[in-house]
């Protein structure tokens, strides 16, 4: 038995992730130079990897928050019925805040995300995001630092599940999940 047991094709190698992974944290780095008050605002369960490494690419002081949410639905299918299982443990208020996120789809969880955290006043509010799904759009949020954006296709891995399988697999690979 392997990890990748059901995977079909790979998207991008654990090593084209890392080289995207040190860009954005170059990137954000740069864009927040001189600022010591950054939250990187992991969403769990699926950014723990990439928000592990993405942290680790980011040559700032900032502290990590988590915050855990589930959105009903099918398996694959968010619902954009969002409800926080796990919160914030301090607020934000008055802090440049980083959203990041493992993948934006429909764009539902992300825009409930962002409407409550405006809620709590930070003094800024960013979204870092691993992957996009333009195809299945059916809100639109502003997604400051992307990694990669992808075709309609369900991918697991570095972080990413299907029924809770695949996160340690290291790729970014795709299964067939048609539900
Ligand atoms: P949205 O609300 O934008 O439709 O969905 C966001 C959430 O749906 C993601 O955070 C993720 O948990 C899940 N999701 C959407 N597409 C995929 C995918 O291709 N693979 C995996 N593993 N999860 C996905």
């Amino acid at each position: 038995m392997s990890a990748r047991d059901g995977t079909e094709k790979m998207l991008f190698t654990a090593e084209q992730i890392a080289a995207r992974v040190r860009e954005l944290g170059a990137e954000i780095s740069r864009d927040h130079a001189g600022s010591d008050s950054l939250v990187v605002l992991c969403v769990l369960k699926g950014s723990f990897v990439f928000c592990a490494d993405l942290c680790r690419a980011i040559d700032l002081p900032l502290r990590v928050e988590f915050l855990a949410v589930q959105s009903y639905g099918s398996s694959t299918k968010s619902s954009g019925d969002v409800q926080i299982t796990q919160d914030l443990t301090r607020p934000i208020e008055g802090e440049h805040v980083l959203i990041v996120e493992d993948i934006v789809d429909t764009g539902l969880t992300l825009s409930f995300l962002l409407g409550l955290l405006k809620t709590r006043n930070p003094k800024s509010l960013e979204v870092c995001a691993l992957l996009h799904k333009p195809a299945r759009k059916k809100r639109h949020v502003d997604i400051d630092y992307l990694g990669f954006t992808i075709e309609d296709e369900f991918v697991v891995g570095y972080g990413l599940d299907h029924g809770q399988k695949y996160r340690n697999v290291p790729d970014l690979v795709v299964i067939d999940a048609s539900d």
